[in-house]
Parts: C-alpha cells; structure tokens; sequence
C-alpha cells in the first residue's frame, strides 16, 4: 500500500520536496499531499520589491494548481494548527491528517527578542501579503502628507540590517524619490533610517561588499545608525539605546528570525531559538519519519556553524528530503546533507547588488544585480515555472 507522505508548507523547501518526490516516486510507493495556507508559491526572496510597490503581487507568487498541473499530488489549502508526532497526525484549520512520513518546511517566524512595543507597533515582511501592507501604508504616508503635515509621515525607519534590511533599504532609496515626485512632498522632508544594533551592517559578510553596500546606501539618502540596539517602539516612536528616540509612522523590523510555533509545540529538538534538530539525513532528531527542512531547521556544516536560512539551502534540503524519504519507502541507504554553496547575493535596489560568490570572485553594482536575477530565474525554472509567470 502507498505510503502517505505528508508535506506541510509550499515554500522554497516543502514544494520542491514535493516536485522530487514525485518524480522519484509512483502512486504505489507515495500518496503525496501538500498543505500549504494559500494556493500560490510566493518567492519571499523577493518581498522587498512588493513591499515599496517596486513590483506587484502577481510578479512573486506562482499558482500551485499551475506548477502541480496534473502531477499525482493532492495540494490542500489550509492552516497547520499543529503535529501530534506520537499518534502520527496533523490538525490543520478545518480537518485532520495522518501521515506515515512527515516533511515539515513551514518556514520560519520573526525574532522580537521580547523587546517591548516592537511586535505590536512595527509591520514585519514575511509573506507577500505583509508586504502589500506595507506598500498600501507607506503611499498612504505620502497621499496623506500636504493634508496632516506631520514629519513622522516621512520617516521610514528599519529595524536590522541583515540581508533582509538591506534589501528593502535600497528599495526604498529607489522608490521613495517617485513617491516624493508623484504627490508633490517636500523631497528633504523623506527620511530613511536603517538601525542596527551590531558593530556593521550586513554582519559576517564580506567586507569590501559591506563597505560598497553602505556607500552605495548612503549616496541615495540612507541613514545608518550602527551599533545601535532598538530597545523599545511605542505608537509613532522608536526608542534607541542610547536614549535617541525617531518619530516616525513606519517601523519595520527585519531584526531576526525564529524557529516556528508548530514544531516547537509539537516536542521536537531545538535550539534556544526554536529551530528543529536535524540528523545527518535532514530527519528531526530521535525520529525516522520526520523531516524537518528549510528556515524550521537548524543544521550544522562541517565548522559547526548553522547553514544560514536562505532559499538555496532549502531547496537543496527539499530535494534531499524527496531522496531519502524515497529510500525509507524502498529500504534504501539514505544520503547525508552536503549542499552545494553558490555564495550569497544581496540586492542594494533595483539595478545594484554585492555577491560574494568565491574568494576571487565579488561582483558588485549591475553585475551582481544580474546574477541575483539569474539564480531566480533558475529556480524558477527547477520548480517548472519559468513559463507560468
Ligand atoms: P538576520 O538575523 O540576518 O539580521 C538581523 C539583523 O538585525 C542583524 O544584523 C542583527 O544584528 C540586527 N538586530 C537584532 N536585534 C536588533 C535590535 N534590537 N536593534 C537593531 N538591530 C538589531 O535576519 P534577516 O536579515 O531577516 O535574514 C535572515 C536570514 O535570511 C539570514 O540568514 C540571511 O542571510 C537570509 N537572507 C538572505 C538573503 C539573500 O541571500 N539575499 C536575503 C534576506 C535574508
């Protein structure tokens, strides 16, 4: 009898586990079910680009009817509410499913680090719709601004500059000036502040690549306050440790993600920050039939560092998910996690990035900017999507 393989979240790591399950496997060996809360893939690489207007929804999300076409997998849309790994089920918003095999790839949630207000009063960008939020309220700040006349309307503040604050940073450097020209706002009044509470932006990144990124910044009209730890957000206020204190309508905080609700209520392993602990076959720790992949996941590389939660390392984990779930139905020896890393690229707006690709090899500026396009435009084609669009 089929196996049933139940894979919990469409995104970088639970769909392209499906796909390759699929291709590995026949309807006698799997019944595969995907449950995913909305029936569209979103690239959240991409998020940045929506969440200034840069681009539309439609641009970064994929139909899953489109992409599993007439594929043997039974797409559910639904909410996973959470896992009960002793009686091997999954209570998701309006009904319950069992599983034989179980890949959890449900992604990761914001880090707060139980800083007080931040939660409450700061937008967050993590799916394509907390990005329209933000889109619709930022053109409400400039729509608004000749009326109300309040300078807070015009200060954008981000919290972190990791990758993700800096994507959207140099979005806003791009997109902010059309919003100036477009309702007629006083251009010196724009402020965009990028504040990070490490000794650099972009810690741990190359840096050469930091220094052009935060140039390149700075000469559209960024403003980095570094070194300096946001440590409360009230309603129209950010607080910063030294006492400083921003006014501003838009707070958004990109300072850090966590493991997500699900796996930690449901007792599987983790670290202080809620991510899953894997065996060397990507399975949660102490369990044969639960993969747990993705930015859910905490895996160590060979130095003993955690693989970062990008999207290269979750399709690489969703596809040696799909293999060694396959092997488990057939009683195959399973592979070990050696993923391929391609470097790291980060876009500084809509025609700059920085890559650091090799220890030779640093695009930055135009060059890079292609070279973060091109690895969307191949994913896009791994998931089968590269016409769906
Ligand atoms: P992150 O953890 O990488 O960065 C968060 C930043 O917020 C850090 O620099 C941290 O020092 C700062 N911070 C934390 N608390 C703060 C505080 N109180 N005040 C001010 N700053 C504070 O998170 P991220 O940027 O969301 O990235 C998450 C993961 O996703 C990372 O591994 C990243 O590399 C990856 N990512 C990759 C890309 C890409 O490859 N282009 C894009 C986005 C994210």
């Amino acid at each position: 009898m089929a196996k049933k393989v139940v894979i919990l979240g469409a995104g970088y790591a639970g769909l392209v586990c499906a796909l390759k399950l699929n291709k590995l496997a026949t309807t006698q060996d799997a019944e595969i079910i995907l449950v995913n809360k909305h029936d569209y893939h979103q690239l959240i690489t991409q998020l940045h680009e929506p969440a200034v207007g840069a681009k539309k929804q439609e641009d970064i999300t994929i139909s899953l009817n489109s992409i599993l076409g007439s594929k043997p997998i039974k797409f559910i849309k639904d909410t996973v509410v959470s896992i009960n790994k002793e009686a091997q089920t999954v209570e998701l918003e309006h009904s319950t499913l069992s599983y034989d095999y179980l890949v959890v790839a449900l992604g990761s949630d914001t880090e707060f680090f139980g800083i007080p207000g931040l939660k409450e009063y700061s937008f967050t960008m993590k799916s394509v719709n907390q990005a329209n939020r933000i889109r619709e309220h930022i053109e409400k700040c400039f729509q608004n601004y000749n009326k109300e006349k309040r300078d807070s309307m015009l200060t954008f503040v981000v919290g972190g500059a990791g990758f993700s604050g800096i994507e959207l940073v140099g979005e806003l450097a791009d997109k902010l000036p059309e919003l100036t020209a477009k309702y007629n706002v006083p251009k010196d009044k724009v402020k965009i502040y990028s504040v990070e509470a490490a000794p650099s932006i972009m810690p741990g990144f190359d840096p050469e690549l930091v220094e052009f990124s935060k140039k390149s910044l700075e000469d559209r009209g960024v403003k980095f306050l570094i070194g300096m730890p946001v440590v409360q957000v009230e309603p129209g206020v950010v607080h910063l440790k030294n006492g400083d204190t921003i006014n501003t309508d838009t707070m958004i905080w990109t300072g850090g993600v966590r493991g997500v609700k699900q796996v930690i209520d449901a007792g599987f392993e983790t670290e202080p920050r809620g991510r899953a602990k894997l065996d060397e076959h990507l399975r949660a720790l102490g369990h044969t039939n639960v993969w747990i992949i993705g930015d859910a996941s905490f895996y160590l590389n060979p130095e003993g560092r955690p693989y970062p939660p990008t999207a290269q390392i979750s399709v690489q984990m969703g596809d040696l998910a799909a293999d060694n779930i396959y092997a488990s139905i057939k009683h195959l020896k399973l592979e070990s996690f050696e993923p391929h890393l391609y470097g790291a690229v980060a876009s500084l707006g809509r025609k700059v990035a920085v890559a650091n690709l090799s220890p030779k090899f640093k695009p930055k500026g135009w060059v890079a900017y292609r070279i973060k396009d091109a690895s969307k435009w191949r994913y896009l084609s791994t998931i089968g999507a590269l016409f769906k669009k």
